[in-house]
């Protein structure tokens, strides 16, 4: 355990700061820290880093609920990795770039690459598609297989995907000669361009195919497996190579891109393979002491609540979290304890806790309730 610097200290804010003030706290210390002005200076290199680290949770309304409730706990495992969620200073400017002014990149600027661009001659290659899967934390916990009805272009089964009708053929084409290319003539200089008629295929259709109209693909729908391996996250993506449209004969298909959408979860918030979760207990089982049976993913599981545990405490049950993807192991279930102070109370109880209070009184002497206060905090 190091001592870890608060993430509002470092950033120098407020606890209850906006998210514009945290952010341009951030700036200003990047700016400060930056590497170009501190060349060659380890402290502010630790600087840099620290400030970014901070960013990365606070600037983050999620991640930011779970340090106010959890503190550092909340992400000290697993995809945190001990802490170091930034190795280096290029994954700093690849995560916040933007806050540098710098054009482009960012963690999600490339989320969903473009569907491929075919060569000027040849078959076309099939577009990627992207679809998005929501899983519930049992799901991800698993693992799971699903299959999928996606609409996609398949290629025309009248006319294998040529276009033509059936019996007939695509045939040269006579404006460029099967070429693709029209060469001009200007001067010294001789220009190809594409072939207009046939876009520069090679070759035209003189008689369209019934089903698709020359086409030579349809849209029709069909169903994916897709497997989704235990521990994925929000925002991943899963690649299913060859299940996105049907390229031009002779060329490959698209992939299908599936992004991971996380349902929330009734009782546990997650942070990478941690899970978090909160539990009322009554100021009499925190005070004397208790075993108690706490619900994890996969069941229930013993807990023992020591003698005078503070409201608040934080409690981790190893091993009770996800599992962690392409790694051996599971993340932690982090339990946070708090008193629920009863709504209604019948005269016995109150009659109890009267005595309690005139003993506590006792115990603690004349002092005033404003002086233990400041007791307290002192
Ligand atoms: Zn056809
Ligand atoms: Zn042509």
């Amino acid at each position: 355990m190091t001592g870890k610097r608060d993430f509002y200290d470092v950033l120098g804010v407020e606890r209850n700061a906006s998210q514009d003030e945290i952010k341009r706290a951030y700036r200003k210390l990047a700016l400060k820290y930056h590497p170009d002005q501190n060349k060659d200076d380890a402290e502010a290199e630790a600087r840099f880093k620290e400030a970014a680290e901070a960013y990365d949770v606070l600037g983050d309304a999620d991640k930011r609920q779970k340090y106010d409730q959890f503190g550092h706990a909340a992400f000290s495992q697993g995809g945190f990795g001990g802490g170091q969620r930034f190795g280096n200073i290029e994954d700093i400017f690849e995560a916040f770039g933007d806050i540098f002014g710098g054009g482009g990149g960012g963690i999600f600027a490339d989320l969903f690459g473009g569907g491929r661009r075919g060569g000027r001659r040849g078959p076309r290659a099939g577009r990627d598609l992207k679809i998005a899967l929501d899983l519930t934390l049992e799901e991800i916990d698993e693992g799971v297989e699903r299959t999928i009805s996606i609409k996609r272009q398949e290629l025309c089964g009248e006319c294998g995907g040529n276009g033509a009708r059936k019996g007939t053929s695509p045939v040269q084409c006579p404006g460029c000669g099967g070429r693709g290319q029209i060469h001009r003539s200007q001067g010294f200089f001789t220009m190809a361009t594409t072939c207009p008629r046939c876009r520069g295929a090679g070759k035209v259709i003189e008689n369209p195919c019934d089903k698709c109209g020359g086409n030579g693909r349809r849209t029709e729908r069909g169903d994916v497996n897709i497997e989704v391996p235990a521990g994925v996250e929000e925002g991943m993506r899963i690649r299913v190579p060859g299940a996105g449209d049907a390229g031009e004969p002779g060329a490959p298909r698209g992939d299908l891109y599936c992004l991971i959408r996380e349902r929330e979860h009734k009782a546990f918030q997650r942070s990478g393979p941690d899970l978090m979760t909160e539990v009322p207990f009554s100021y009499a089982q925190l005070a004397l002491g208790d075993k108690v049976e706490i619900p994890t993913l996969r069941g229930r599981v013993e807990m023992n609540i020591p003698e005078g545990t503070p409201s608040g405490k934080v409690f981790r049950l190893r091993g009770q979290g996800l599992p962690v993807l392409d790694g051996r192991g599971r993340g932690d279930q982090l339990v946070r304890v708090f008193i629920e102070v009863p709504r209604k109370l019948n005269d016995r109880q109150k009659e109890l806790l009267r005595e309690f209070a005139e003993i506590e009184q006792e115990r603690s002497g004349s002092r005033s309730f404003f002086e233990k206060i400041v007791d307290y905090f002192n």
